[in-house]
């Protein structure tokens, strides 16, 4: 290779890797405090609004609590403080969507564009779900990986050859009924947590984020050194395993921190990007050009997260974008794992015989 085409690919690889870092750590400063929260007419509508139980003609059932905190009216199980905190929460949430909706059709009229409130676009709610568009495209991503688990598992087990035990020749079939697992719960929670957003809904995203996340590392790793004792197996993810945990608990427990946590999570998706790209060239997979696509345009995707666009008619913003391209490249990635199977399969039986 030319020198100078060297330096060139040298400095294409230090530009992707530095985009890369700033689109996670752009991910950091959107989470709270927003143009649109500080705006006036928008603090001044929210406070109405938390004492009348309305906004303009709209009025919510929500906020229909005294100030001593027995519920207005209702059978007595609904005077329960739980169900009135639930109440008074729920009020809290729709005076914001209405304010903020109010708020951004006077902006529009004035022909300005949409800012952002409490961290998040202005969408608009579909049968009380808040992101509809990033929830279908979980939706889809979820059924994506069904598919593609499915499809990996009736090839083990109906159309390779398998043992005279019945096992399937490929050593790392386990690690991907379990990578399967993990990317259902982590869409599942995705959906959920874009449907409605509160802290619980939150954290089952993040940590089930952060636990595939840790654990495709794992396989990342597992697979490309050729891990196939089970001692071996376990000397390697236990620390692993060990770090991703403490650090669910932590952010638990002792502090939600963004900063942080978009740093651990930066790290092991650095990593394991860097281990099957670089894996592919070394080994010479005969599918290492798919694999290359997944993590090229992968990670180009997330510059989607950089140029974080408002939602198209209210709808698809550039988060619920970067969801739809996931959802192309999550039946590539299973292509690849199934040719991966097929490969090793036949590596295998060369052996054999
Ligand atoms: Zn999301």
């Amino acid at each position: 290779m030319l020198k100078f085409e060297k330096v060139f690919i040298i400095r294409m690889v230090r530009c992707y890797w530095i985009s890369l870092f700033l689109t996670f750590s752009c991910c950091l400063g959107v989470l709270h405090a927003s143009v649109g929260d500080a705006d006036p007419s928008y603090r001044s509508c929210l406070n109405d609004c938390e004492i009348t139980g309305c906004v303009g003609e709209i009025c919510f059932p929500h906020c229909n609590f005294s100030s001593d905190g027995a519920s207005v009216d209702g059978p007595w199980y609904m005077q329960e403080p739980l169900y009135l905190r639930w109440k008074q929460w729920d009020c809290h949430s729709d005076c914001r969507y209405h304010c903020m909706v109010n708020r951004e059709k006077d902006r529009a009229a004035s022909g300005y564009e949409p800012v952002k409130y409490h961290g998040k676009w202005p969408f608009k709610r579909v049968f009380g779900i808040q992101e509809p568009a990033s929830v279908a495209f979980s939706a889809l991503n979820l059924a994506m990986h069904f598919h593609g688990w499915l499809s990996f598992f009736i090839l083990l087990h109906y159309k390779l050859p398998a043992k005279a035990d019945k096992k399937p020749y490929y050593e790392y079939a386990g690690l991907w009924h379990l990578y399967a697992l993990l990317a259902l719960n982590s869409w599942f929670w995705s959906a959920v947590f874009h449907s409605r957003d509160v802290d619980l809904t939150e954290r089952l995203d993040y940590f089930s984020a952060i636990a595939l996340l840790g654990y495709s590392l794992i396989v990342a790793i597992l697979r490309s050194f050729n891990v196939r004792l089970e001692a071996a197996r376990v000397m390697v993810s236990a620390p692993l395993l060990a770090f991703v945990t403490t650090h669910i608990l932590y952010l638990n427990n002792y502090k939600l921190d963004y900063g942080w946590n978009m740093k651990v999570c930066v790290a092991m998706g650095v990593a394991q990007l860097l281990i099957w790209a670089i894996w592919g060239g070394v080994s010479g997979h005969p599918s290492r050009r798919k694999l290359w696509f997944v993590i090229v345009t992968g990670a180009l995707a997330m510059l989607l997260e950089i140029y974080d666009f408002p939602p198209y008619e209210g709808f698809v913003d550039a988060h619920a974008a970067w969801h739809a391209t996931t959802v192309p490249l999550t039946y590539l990635w299973w292509s690849f794992i199934k040719d991966d199977a097929e490969f090793r399969t036949s590596v295998q039986l060369n052996k054999v015989k």
